[in-house]
């Protein structure tokens, strides 16, 4: 296993609102962190069949450039009704022609699925967020940290704040949707707290505990 004495760190992504939560997660750590896009990386495609696989190709291809270590993070939201779907593709499922993203339509196309298979009162609901971060370094060494929180799907969405789905996901034990946290409840993590609440946060948790000499 490589050390990671630099401080000097790749954050494998393009995408605007998991760059936030990684900023917030980091800041305690005193990383320079910059993003993939901040080095003017294009984004790989999404080939693999997992969420590691997925996490490894864009850790990868980041960590090869820049020759420096490259933190990546593959994530998605898994329907129990729709069998795991939308899984890896989730951000697949909101993809429009011309190539750019809407999250309203790819949480309504969820719901359309799961009207379809019947799935309407809560405990038919269910479902998790799912993220694996992968470490890479330029020598192609790599690890991974997976992180999950279950819920259930609501509909209408409920909240402004966060990305992607998280209007329509109630995680278990809270009666707000992520969309309805402030950072702080969704991903805010530090040392020497409990479990953190979101998937990102638990996989960066876990991360940090075996990597940053942190309890
Ligand atoms: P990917 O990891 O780039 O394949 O994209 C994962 C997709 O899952 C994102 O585009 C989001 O739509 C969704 N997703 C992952 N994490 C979250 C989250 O914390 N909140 C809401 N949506 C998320």
């Amino acid at each position: 296993m490589h050390k990671l004495d630099s401080r000097r760190i790749v954050i494998a992504s393009h995408n605007a609102g998991k760059l936030r939560e990684f900023a917030d997660l980091m800041g305690p750590f005193g990383f320079e962190a910059k993003s993939a896009k901040e080095y003017g990386l294009p984004e790989p495609d999404e080939t693999g069949a997992t969420f590691e696989e997925n996490a490894y190709i864009k850790a990868f291809a980041a960590a090869k450039a820049t020759d420096l270590p490259a933190l990546s993070d593959d994530s998605g939201l898994c329907v129990d009704a729709l069998d795991g779907a939308p899984g890896v593709y989730t951000a697949n499922w909101a993809e429009l022609p011309d190539g750019s993203r809407d999250f309203a339509m790819a949480m309504q196309r969820t719901e359309v699925a799961m009207q379809e298979v019947g799935a309407k009162e809560p405990a038919q609901r269910t479902g998790r967020f799912v993220a694996v971060i992968c470490l890479a370094f330029p020598d192609g060494q790599a690890e991974y940290y997976r992180g999950e929180v279950e819920g259930a799907l609501v509909w209408p969405p409920r909240g402004e704040l966060g990305f992607g789905y998280d209007p329509v996901f109630l995680p278990n034990g809270f009666d707000k949707t992520f969309g309805e946290m402030k950072a702080e409840e969704k991903h805010g993590w530090k040392p020497g707290q409990a479990t953190a609440l979101s998937h990102r946060a638990r996989a960066f948790q876990k991360f940090a505990q075996a990597r940053l000499d942190v309890a």
